[in-house]
């Protein structure tokens, strides 16, 4: 993606960041926080490149010369990548990419780094990095990039400067799935869905979709009210419905949509992905604080990273639902 077109979807991100380019106040640890879709791995790559570019100008990079083309494809000597290995990012990943960084400082010039899903640092890889946030080896910039930037440990987030994103532009995605023929509801749905699945999506899965809307809506009602059903409900329609991993983490994805909306209730303000349910989402948000709404997102969270882990359908399920009705 170019820098324009970043500007279009993230203006006050890219302003700042072009900013601090410009007058070379870059921070040397960023977080940058932001959900699905908000691009911010692709912020990350421009930040890289206007602080690489030969010809870079009013902090923006120039995206063709050799700098800027080597960090689009990830192949530039001096910004790395650590990405989880398996469901969580490992202590000797970070040391490993310390090791490298004191190899490399003998060569002059700045060092990036990029951490994806940083979230998902174990408590001793997040401490690892803390010792390198404090002591570089050489001047290094860490980018850590995260959908929730409180699962990161509180010294890290004290030491990193927090850069949020805002949620993709939702008007321009959902007019574009109505369009397709889909109801307002449930294009919506759609348009909150991450990349990697709409890239998969295909026009059958319009019905697909409004289903799995209505049994989030179903087995909300049945966790607060009726806790045995919910369990049937589950076991019966929802692990029919949402059958393999891939369809999970997009009906644990609508789930999470509601308790956004529950939050956006409470604040009295925002883009609903159930604008259709107010009645149910106004008694709820009634009846649950702001700190069990988060706990809640939080489970869901950690529901969809256990998923990556090839944990069990039913028992990840099961869980998730008792932890909600604890939280409702
Ligand atoms: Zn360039």
């Amino acid at each position: 993606m170019k820098w324009t077109e970043m500007e279009v979807e993230q203006p006050t991100v890219m302003t700042m960041l072009r900013q601090a380019v410009k007058k070379d106040r870059l921070s040397h640890a960023y977080i940058f926080e932001g959900m699905h879709g908000s691009r911010k791995e692709e912020a990350a790559l421009l930040m890289a490149q206007s602080i690489f570019c030969a010809r870079q100008t009013e902090g923006r990079p120039c995206e063709s010369c050799v700098e800027c083309k080597r960090i689009a494809h990830g192949n530039h000597p001096d910004v790395m990548f650590l990405h989880p290995d398996g469901d969580s990012i490992k202590k000797a990943q970070v040391e490993a990419l310390q090791k490298e960084f004191t190899y490399k400082g003998m060569e002059a010039g700045t060092k990036v780094y990029l951490v994806h899903q940083a979230d998902t640092m174990t408590a001793s890889a997040g401490n690892s990095l803390l010792k390198f946030l404090e002591e570089p080896a050489s001047p290094t910039m860490a980018v850590l990039l995260t959908e929730n930037a409180h699962f990161l440990l509180p010294t890290i987030q004290s030491r990193a400067q927090r850069i949020s994103f805002a949620p993709p532009l939702l008007s321009t995605r959902t007019a574009y799935f109505q369009e397709q023929g889909m109801s307002p509801a449930s294009a919506g749905l759609l348009a909150r869905l991450p990349d990697e699945t709409l890239a998969n999506y295909e026009e059958e899965s319009k019905e697909w979709i409004v289903q799995g809307r209505a049994l989030v809506i179903q087995l909300i009602s049945e966790v607060q009210q009726r806790p045995q059903q919910a369990l049937l409900t589950l076991q019966e329609k929802w692990l029919v419905h949402f059958k393999d991993r891939k369809e999970l983490d997009i009906g644990l994805d609508l789930l999470l949509f509601w308790y956004r909306d529950l939050l956006s209730v409470q604040k009295a303000g925002g883009e609903f992905a159930y604008p259709d349910q107010m009645q149910k989402l106004e008694s709820q948000a009634l009846s649950i604080t702001e700190q069990e709404i988060a706990a809640s997102m939080q489970f869901i969270l950690d529901a969809k990273r256990r998923l990556r882990a090839n944990v069990n359908n039913q028992l990840l399920m099961e869980q998730l639902v008792l932890h909600l009705q604890e939280g409702s």
